[in-house]
Order: C-alpha cells, then sequence, then structure tokens
C-alpha cells in the first residue's frame, strides 16, 4: 500500500521512450486516471472492485493510443482472451453500482484506518486516504497476524479483494510478498456496519 508518483514514473517512462503501464486495480476507475498521467495501457482486475461481488473473473485493458487498440484487438482476436457474455455482463452489472459501493467501503476504511491506528496491538497501519485498501500491521508478527484472520467473524479470511464483503490476508506467506512484515495484513474494507467490522476485528487484535 505504498503510493507511486504516477506523472513523474510517466515523464520518467517517456524521456526513456518506454510506455508506462499501470495496474490500477486497487484504485479503481474512480480513484486515479493514469491514462492522464501519460500511461499507454491501464490494466483492471475485473474480478475486484469492477465486478464487486466475489463472483467473476474479468480483466479489462484500457488504452487511448489508436495503435496500442488495435494490437490489443488483434492480439485478443488470434489469441483468445474474450470474455463469455455472463462474466461481461456481471461486470456491467458491477459497474453500474461501483461508485455507491466505493463511497461506502471509503467511509468504512477511513473510520477503520483511524481506529486501528490508535489501536496498541498496530503497529503500522498503511492506508493512502482514500479507497478501500488498506495493509495493517500488527505487533507479535506471523503468530499474532493470524490469529486475526482465524478468529474474524464478520472479515472473510480470503485473497480475493474488492467485493462488498470485507477480506483479510496475511501476504508474507506467499513466495511473491515474501519480502513484506511477517505480520502484514491486507484488508479490504467492504460495505458492512463500520461498528460491527471494528468489533470483530478488535476482539482478536493482540492486546
Ligand atoms: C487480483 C489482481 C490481479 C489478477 O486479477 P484476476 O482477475 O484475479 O486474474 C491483478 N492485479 C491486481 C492488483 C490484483 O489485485
Amino acid at each position: 500500500m505504498e503510493t507511486a508518483d504516477l506523472a513523474a514514473i510517466g515523464a520518467a517512462a517517456a524521456s526513456a521512450g518506454a510506455r508506462m503501464v499501470v495496474d490500477s486495480t486497487f484504485a479503481t476507475p474512480l480513484g486515479q486516471q493514469p491514462l492522464a498521467h501519460g500511461a499507454a495501457i491501464v490494466l483492471h482486475s475485473g474480478t475486484k472492485f469492477i465486478g464487486g461481488h466475489s463472483d467473476l473473473l474479468i480483466g479489462l485493458c484500457v488504452t487511448s493510443d489508436d495503435a496500442v487498440h488495435e494490437r490489443l484487438i488483434a492480439a485478443r482476436t488470434y489469441q483468445g482472451g474474450t470474455p463469455g457474455s455472463l462474466e461481461a455482463f456481471l461486470a456491467l452489472r458491477g459497474l453500474r453500482t461501483l461508485p455507491v459501493r466505493l463511497a461506502a467501503m471509503e467511509r468504512n476504511a477511513i473510520t477503520l484506518a483511524e481506529r486501528l491506528r490508535a489501536h496498541p496491538g498496530v503497529a503500522e497501519v498503511r492506508y493512502p486516504g482514500h479507497g478501500a485498501m488498506m495493509a495493517v500491521i500488527v505487533h507479535g508478527g506471523a503468530s499474532a497476524a493470524d490469529a486475526v484472520c482465524a478468529g474474524v467473524q464478520i472479515v472473510v479470511p480470503a485473497t480475493s479483494l474488492g467485493g462488498v464483503e470485507s477480506t483479510i490476508e496475511r501476504r508474507q506467506k506467499y513466495a511473491g510478498d515474501a519480502h513484506v512484515d511477517p505480520g502484514l495484513l491486507r484488508f479490504s474494507v467492504g460495505i458492512e456496519d463500520v461498528d460491527d467490522l471494528w468489533h470483530d476485528l478488535a476482539a482478536h487484535l493482540p492486546a
């Protein structure tokens, strides 16, 4: 949950003759528009916030460059990767409520980030101030973080994110995230009642 300076990276890429590609899944299309900062392609896992209900697998690739668009269409046509009609329908239906879901998630996330930061069992909260994703590092390392995931009753211990239900996972156990703090929990905040979420977490945080 560190933030990147897209404008600076876009300018550096342009001066090196490189194209900038941004995976904007966590920010959602409402949180940032990387094409405006020089990205050639923006990727979204539509499985997450755009679908929003943890019942869809789909990916999106967005560009404003006609040449890139043509190459992407050719790759899709010759290599496959065309979404099924049900997946396309679910993504479109999800998009219709993205603004209201995200607003509710963000309200919850702002409140929970504040309360978590004030909790003695929490070493650090990384929350960029908007959106629904945060990293929460608890005192006590892997075993304390695992205890949170094992104990919660409302928050769902799961890898996926961006759904209406809150999900949480200790990330360091995965090879790709082996560099993060052993006590780091990735927390995707849903639209549940914020006090329900808080009591669920607080009951299992280290004292
Ligand atoms: C989940 C995720 C992906 C992969 O998307 P799938 O739809 O699960 O294949 C890529 N990037 C980010 C940031 C993700 O969270």
